[in-house]
């Protein structure tokens, strides 16, 4: 016989998974009941309440997709897309990269703007991309975890409606660690993801369709060729009240697991959250700074959440980062693409994000640099 498995106790301060409340983990472990079962029917419906306070929305079809968060990217652009739509992606990073990849397995014809990584994307960077095209979305990241840059949305919004076309938003990293406002935003499809602020275990994609998005999805002359992810499919199971019917059987534990981290975040306060996201990164970076190490990106842009840093010349990027993770039981994450091995991602997300997670790492990092 195998002995069970026992994951290690760690301190998770990279790009995410971040650490879990114990209630969080707590309501994993309660006993299972059917995912059509009233009570979990109520949970469902909380959940749904929940994520519209949470994403500052009114949009009925507000749920927790079965699937991790390349599942809500996906879901997004796969009900909104036909083959030959146009679509524009701003990319600054890998997520960025990603929303490319699936625009065009959609069919659609895809115009990218190109804005060099550890950059927001602003609006002159969209603008002439829109004096060319007319397309039916234009996609953003808000918080690029590969490079720990928010990018403004507002402006980027009012450019794409006034071309006449839906806002789609990757809000991954960026929901409830900084503020998110999908209706004051115009924000018109956006995905997030449960395993960064909100600090649920991996694995459910927060997702909401607005009224313009739904009407998209109406006028469709195709079927969308996922049938998982085929919202008009879907939204007899997630979108609420007494009328739900079978779909596919929901993770419910991990379902309430998500309902817990949702009552946390809303207990706290999404202000009080934003402000302790805020503190502690500012401790963060003067306790790096001290150390001589120096952020990646412009003060105005950088995420409290994600912390993009220089590795010092001469020290061995992984050899730190598993020193890290041997001795001292802390997870930061590596650079990705022009970062890699250049870059440290230090994460503060959630219930990772406390002064004595920042303070543990700063002691780690003072004796492993000295
Ligand atoms: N978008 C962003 C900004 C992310 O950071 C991630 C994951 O790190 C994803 C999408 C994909 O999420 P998942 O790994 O849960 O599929």
């Amino acid at each position: 016989m195998r002995p069970p498995f026992e994951p290690p106790l760690r301190a998770l301060m990279g790009p995410g998974p971040s650490d879990a409340h114990p209630a969080v983990l707590r309501a994993m472990a309660a006993p299972l009941i059917g995912h059509l079962d009233p009570r979990f029917i109520d949970a469902m419906n909380e959940v749904k309440a929940m994520l519209q306070a949470v994403l500052r929305t009114k949009n009925e079809l507000t749920f927790a997709l079965s699937a991790p968060a390349s599942a809500g990217m996906e879901m997004c652009l796969v009900n909104l897309l036909e083959p030959g739509d146009d679509a524009v992606v701003c990319v600054n990073g890998v997520f960025g990269g990603r929303m490319s990849d699936i625009v065009e397995r959609c069919g659609a014809r895809l115009s990218r703007v190109d804005v060099p990584w550890g950059r927001p994307v602003l609006p002159d960077d969209l603008a002439p991309v829109l004096e060319r095209v007319r397309p039916k979305l234009v996609a953003v990241v808000h918080a690029e975890t590969s490079t720990g840059v928010r990018t403004p949305l507002e402006p980027l919004s009012e450019l794409a409606h006034a071309a006449g076309a839906l806002f789609v938003v990757d809000a991954v990293t960026s929901v409830a660690g900084i503020d998110v406002r999908s209706d004051d935003w115009r924000i018109d499809a956006l995905y997030s993801g449960s395993q960064k602020c909100l600090s649920a275990p991996p694995g459910l994609s927060p997702v909401t369709f607005g009224p313009a998005a739904m009407e998209a999805v109406r006028r469709r002359a195709t079927k969308v060729q996922s049938w998982f992810l085929d919202v008009t499919l879907l939204a007899g199971y997630v979108a609420g009240g007494a009328g739900r019917v079978y779909h596919h059987t929901a993770p419910v534990a991990a379902l309430l697991a998500l309902h817990e981290a949702l009552r946390l975040v809303l207990a706290e306060g999404l202000e009080a959250r934003f402000e302790r996201h805020r503190r502690h990164h500012e401790r963060l970076r003067e306790g790096l700074e001290g150390l001589g190490l120096r952020y990646v990106v412009e003060p105005q842009y950088r995420l409290p959440q994600l912390n993009l840093v220089w590795v010092p010349e001469g020290v061995n990027e992984a050899a730190v980062r598993r020193e890290l993770l041997d001795t001292y039981g802390i997870e930061i994450g590596g650079g990705l693409g022009e970062f890699a091995g250049r870059a440290w991602r230090i994460g503060l997300m959630g219930g990772s994000c406390t002064l004595g997670h920042v303070d543990r790492l700063l002691a780690a990092l003072h004796r492993l640099l000295r």
